[in-house]
């Protein structure tokens, strides 16, 4: 027969740590405690492959599970020396769900099952405490009448605050035995009344009855949402708990509790947590009273709360992590109800790695292994002092788009957003969504929210690119016109204020304060590393990923401002300057525009010739910071439409100036439409399959040639200053080895001229983005003229699928509903498809070149689980945002022990690695933003 029920007493328990999958978390901590020789009550667990069977079998139990459970219940009663429906002395059970990955508050709990006319007698009589036996009856009633009859718990609530207002009673505790007793009578009448049911008398029906209600809270709703937000297969099923009751209600030496071994906020290394004095668990949770903080129980309960000291410290060195403990004290003595490593802050997580490291508990491995590389983004971002969060509520929820947390004045416009930060206003702009031409009042607010737009959309990348703040997509927000914008149910008109969560997606009205991230206070220099532990906490930890990464991590910047952080958080190099943003500056966008507009090669060269000193201006800039790293600069790739006005603005302009009466309007008329005609004549269908990438450099040849005059003319510039520059220079959007040459001949023409004119040497590199199957599949060729490969992952990913990369979002979400996708592919390298495209590229291009350097600078370079899969390829490097350099270098360290996974005890207290979680929030690629003024 198989065995469904484990079970757990007198200090030996059939169950341990590692058994979390077959009996849930809670089950699994309750049978190593009670193995450890710690107070727990006796008990047993129903295994979740009892429930996914249940399930399996159109809801009914599995054969022998019932009766085994039946059995393990003599074992409790023996245990306690009590019998279940013994009215002289009536043993009690909890009935609590425990799935194997913690679920927090979202399946069921019925405590005091076996409470019946006879036993609260008999529960009365044993206790010599009348009121006490009422006061668990008729919570019992109202947990069972809710969770397993169906009942509102409202009806229930109603009824006890009824009874408190006729007694003139504060606290549920100022009732008495009577005034329970008759509640009594009232909650069965409602039972009766809304079921028609009379309430169950019979304890052994009244547990199974409970044990299918905690197996249907497997699919209730809450649950199937929470294991959709956090990929929890359905398929895993909720063991059950059922336990002896211990009564934290007995009066003032009895209470119950929660307490963290160390402080899952800061991680700081104290006791921290809450308690109540004559109550049950659920009265911590319903915040009815406010309780008291956790050590007050050591004036209160000293001799209990010297027991609760122990026996944290004694799970503590067991477990050799954090842990979350519930615990019950029953006149005085003290019972663990639960055990579990604690949920706990980035912010905590490294700092309690750290220390654990420091106290030779942990190696280092397992250390970073325990650090999920997007926790990390809370040591970068500002983020709302928490105590305050707490007690706002939200007035929106949109998506978490950029992590941290801002508050300030509202901007509805971004010139307005310019000119309010002007006058030292903090200012957070809300859009209906951002475009390009917002990058002005972007860069003046600390952050942005969005009515529409994805992850994926140019409010969420610029905010990544930028380390501002952002919550897009908010459903809540309408704006209204210029000056009014409705966010929920308030509006609320410009220079109101605001704060956005956007590590959460929440926003609130009013200025919720906010707390600046000390790390990049240091980076910038505000701050000294002496100065701030956090810096020194977060620095040691990435010093260690350091020490097991194999995978180089480098940055994609294009201006030196962002090299600089990028150097600051460790980048070993550029991956990815993209040339295009250099043109977006005002003082180069309309030589850009008189570049484009030219017809005629000779003139094209004129205004190239002027964007010449400032692209190599730029490149000197980027290389200084870099100080000798590797920079990979890439060749225009834009469609050329996107450096001109819009065709729409364009057109109203002209008729702006057609009804003007001043002469300088007028005059200005013929160069409006000119721009107007070559706008129109540039417009393309489908501009990303159109003219850009190297399509751009082949059919206008004096566009490379500018750039790699500047890239080698900069490299000799530093050479002679004493620094060594390698630029690895990159073609984008390569299909064919023979444009891969036209490029390369080109570039290699320019490069020898100019180093003779200049009377240097130096290396460089000629390379191409693997963006297009096609490359892929002919990468050997490819090969023949690359020198390196990078992936751009973001195209790669559109030609795979033939997704947009700026309209999935539409439908992505949808496929993700429909578990059509599981991932968006745009955030989380698609191993499967995308993968299968760059493992080929990779064989081919060794073929030719055996050393071939690899690297990735999609978006997904920072994104961990993508990065995982860049450490599997065996590319040399990772590119990504400079502020994701940090999650990277711990991912890649992660990733390298991965495969080589350390040796020890953590398999055996059955902990959740960072390996096994699921990819966390992804990076937000987009083709628009990518390519604009940012
Ligand atoms: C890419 O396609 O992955 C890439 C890095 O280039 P861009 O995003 O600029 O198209
Ligand atoms: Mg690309």
């Amino acid at each position: 027969m198989k065995k469904w029920v484990y079970y757990f007493g007198d200090g030996k328990a059939e169950g341990a740590a590692g058994m979390k999958e077959l009996l849930g978390g809670k089950g699994a901590g309750l049978a190593e405690m009670t193995n450890l020789k710690i107070s727990v009550p006796p008990g047993f667990t129903i295994s979740t492959e009892a429930c996914v069977e249940y399930y399996r079998r159109g809801k009914t139990y599995p054969p022998g599970m019932w009766e085994q459970a039946l059995q393990a219940l003599k074992r409790v009663e023996k245990s306690m020396g009590m019998g279940f429906g013994d009215p002289a002395n009536p043993l009690l059970v909890s009935v609590r769900s425990g799935a194997r990955a913690s679920m927090p508050g979202m399946m069921d709990t019925v405590l005091n099952v076996g409470l019946t006319p006879r036993t609260v007698e008999g529960l009365a009589a044993k206790t010599k405490n009348d009121r006490f036996a009422q006061d668990s009856y008729r919570r019992f009633i109202a947990m069972y009448g809710s969770i397993v009859m169906g009942l509102e718990r409202e009806h229930f609530e109603h009824l006890l605050k009824r009874k408190k207002q006729e007694m003139g009673a504060v606290h549920d505790t100022d009732l008495d035995a009577k005034a329970l007793a008759d509640l009594v009578v009232q909650f069965k009448a409602l039972v009766k009344k809304e079921t028609g049911q009379d309430f169950p008398d019979d304890p052994v029906m009244q547990l199974r009855l409970a044990v299918n209600a905690v197996f249907s809270s497997w699919y209730g709703a809450r649950a199937v949402t929470y294991r959709k937000l956090y990929n929890i297969p359905d398929t895993w099923g909720t063991a059950v708990n059922i336990v002896a009751m211990v009564f934290g209600n007995m009066g003032e030496t009895s209470g119950t509790g929660v307490a963290f071994t160390r402080n899952p906020a800061t991680g700081e290394a104290s006791l921290f947590g809450e308690c109540l004095l004559n109550a049950q668990g659920e009265d911590v949770v319903a915040g009815i009273r406010t309780p008291l903080p956790v050590k007050a129980l050591g004036e209160a309960l000293p001799q209990a709360y010297k027991e609760l000291v122990k026996t944290q410290r004694i799970l503590e060195n067991h477990y050799r992590d954090m842990l979350d403990l519930e615990f019950t004290i029953q006149e005085g003595k003290l019972y663990m109800l639960q055990t579990r490593v604690g949920k706990r802050t980035g912010i905590a997580a490294v700092r309690i790695a750290a220390d654990l490291v420091k106290a030779k508990v942990i190696d280092k491995k397992e250390a970073l292994s325990r650090i999920g590389p997007e926790q990390l983004a809370q040591y970068l971002y500002p983020i709302f002092d928490p105590a305050a969060e707490a007690k706002q509520s939200a007035i929106g929820k949109g998506l978490p788009a950029g992590p941290g947390a801002a508050a300030g004045k509202i901007a509805l416009h971004p010139d307005r957003a310019v000119a309010m930060q002007a006058k030292g206003e903090r200012v957070v702009l809300v859009r209906q969504e951002t475009s390009p031409d917002d990058i002005h009042g972007m860069n003046a607010a600390l952050g942005f929210l969005t009515a529409r737009g994805g992850m994926t959309s140019h409010a969420a990348v610029v905010a990544r690119q930028m380390g501002k703040v952002c919550v897009a997509g908010c459903d809540a927000v309408e704006v209204l016109d210029g000056t009014t914008v409705k966010i929920g149910p308030q509006t609320f008109r410009e220079g109101d204020s605001l704060s956005i969560n956007g590590s959460t997606g929440s926003v609130y009205a009013g200025d919720v304060p906010v707390v600046e991230s000390e790390v990049i206070q240091v980076i910038q220099k505000k701050l000294t590393s002496a100065q701030s532990e956090k810096y020194q906490l977060f620095a040691t930890v990435l010093k260690w990923a350091d020490e097991f990464r194999t995978l180089k991590v480098r940055s994609n910047a294009d201006i030196p401002e962002q090299a600089n952080i990028a150097r600051g958080f460790g980048a070993e190099g550029i991956g990815l300057c993209r040339t295009e943003h250099m043109f977006f500056a005002d003082d180069r966008i309309p030589i850009m525009q008189q570049m484009i507009l030219a017809r005629t090669s000779e003139e094209r060269e004129k205004f190239l010739a002027q964007l010449l000193p400032l692209q190599k201006q730029d490149f000197v800039g980027l290389y200084r910071e870099m100080k000798g790293f590797p920079v990979t600069i890439r060749l225009l790739d834009p469609p050329l439409h996107e450096f001109l006005p819009k065709r729409e603005d364009l057109m109203v302009e002209i008729a702006r100036l057609e009804l003007s009466d001043k002469p300088e309007d007028k005059a200005r008329i013929p160069e409006k439409q000119r721009l107007l005609a070559r706008v129109e004549e540039l417009h393309e269908f489908n501009p990303m399959l159109g003219l850009r990438g190297c399509r751009l450099g082949i059919t206008m040849p004096e566009i490379t040639r500018m750039q790699a005059r500047a890239i080698v003319e900069a490299a000799c510039d530093l050479a002679r200053e004493g620094t060594k520059i390698v630029p690895e220079i990159m073609i984008p959007l390569v299909g064919m080895v023979s444009e891969m040459k036209a490029q390369k001949d080109l570039i290699k023409e320019v490069a020898e001229e100019t180093m003779k004119a200049r009377g240097v040497k130096l290396s460089y590199l000629v390379g191409t983005m693997i963006e297009l199957p096609r490359a892929a599949v002919t990468a050997r060729r490819i090969a023949e003229e690359a020198e390196f490969f990078s992936f751009g992952t973001n195209d790669l990913t559109q030609t795979t699928y033939g997704f947009s990369r700026d309209d999935a979002s539409k439908f992505v979400g949808f496929y993700k509903d429909k578990n059509i996708l599981e991932t968006d592919p745009f955030a989380v390298l698609d191993r499967e498809g995308v993968g299968a495209v760059m493992k080929m590229a990779i064989a081919e291009g060794r073929v030719t070149r055996p050393d071939i350097k690899l690297g990735i600078c999609g978006e997904h370079g920072g994104e961990p689980s993508s990065v995982e899969f860049c450490h599997q390829l065996g590319l040399n490097y990772v590119s990504c945002s400079p502020y994701r350099v940090p999650i990277a270098r711990l991912a890649a360290a992660q990733a390298a022990i991965a495969a080589d996974p350390p040796e020890g005890k953590a398999a055996k207290t059955g902990r959740v690695t960072a390996r096994t979680r699921r990819p966390t929030r992804p990076a937000k690629p987009s083709r628009k933003p990518a390519r604009r003024r940012r």
